[in-house]
């Protein structure tokens, strides 16, 4: 029987690669990766030989019937990205949610992602947290985005490149003023660091220190002050409203 396996890789450290992930990436017929010769690395490094596929943004749509087909076939298909969980931020969910309309077996292997590992570190809370990937490139849609955040009261986490942190850093300034943030810099990898304060204050050690500026990052924000007596008063009405149901 097909099926497509959807393996989480490594984000900086290839020792977190799971022993289950590794033998599935050596037993099947086909490897559907965001980028082949990114993925090629890894197989090197695990000793394995298995014939790959692209499966980009740019082509996931025409890849689907392909990979139809492959499990139809009764073949066995890895997807994998460049790094961390496929669908997160990376192509996949096209080929996912077809295969899973036409009833195929879709079997995801756990592992690496660069939001849950930020977050099991950074000391903000997680009981509720919205994951926003990458906000727009442009200032003012990115701007408004963050205004719709400003009453929620999860923790929210977000993806950006060195391109752009220090643009981003700016907006949550301007837009949410002196929220504690906490950055997650190459997580996993040499030069892992967590800076934590204000916006401005983040921007501050940026400047003072260009390093702090380079490789990938995971923004955290903390969510607004949850209102006094907000929660409290939920449940309130709801008690009240079961006894009156009961009445
Ligand atoms: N699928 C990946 C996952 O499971 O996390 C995310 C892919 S997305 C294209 C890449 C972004 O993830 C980076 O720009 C950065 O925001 C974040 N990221 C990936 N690896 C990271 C790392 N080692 N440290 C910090 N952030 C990382």
């Amino acid at each position: 029987e097909g099926v497509l396996y959807v393996v989480a890789t490594p984000i900086g450290n290839l020792d977190d690669l799971s022993p289950r992930a590794a033998r599935v990436l050596g037993e099947v017929d086909l490897i559907a990766a965001e980028d082949t010769r990114h993925s090629a690395r890894l197989l090197r490094h695990l000793g394995l030989e298995v014939p790959m596929m692209s499966l980009h943004d740019h082509n996931e749509r025409g890849r689907v019937d392909q990979l139809c087909q492959a499990l139809e076939a009764g073949r066995r298909v890895a997807l994998v990205s460049d790094a961390g969980t496929p669908l997160i931020s990376d192509p996949g969910f096209i080929v996912v949610r077809a295969l899973r309309e036409r009833g195929f077996k879709v079997v995801p292997l756990p592992g690496p992602c660069a939001l849950i590992t930020a977050l099991s570190a950074a000391g903000l809370p997680t009981d509720r947290f919205t994951f926003e990937g990458f906000l727009a490139h442009k200032g003012g849609p990115r701007q408004a985005r963050l205004a719709a955040l400003r009453d929620d009261s999860a923790t929210h986490v977000l993806y950006e490149s060195p391109h752009r942190i220090q643009a981003l850093l700016g907006d949550i300034r301007e837009v949410l003023g002196e929220r504690r943030v906490v950055l997650a810099r190459e997580l996993t990898k040499t030069f892992e660091t967590f800076l934590d304060g204000t916006a401005a204050e983040l921007l501050a050690q940026m400047d003072a220190d260009s390093d702090q500026t380079r490789g990938e990052f995971v923004v955290m924000i903390e969510g607004a002050p949850a209102r006094d007596g907000d929660e409290a008063a939920c449940v309130e009405g709801d008690a009240l409203l079961q006894v009156l149901f009961e009445e």
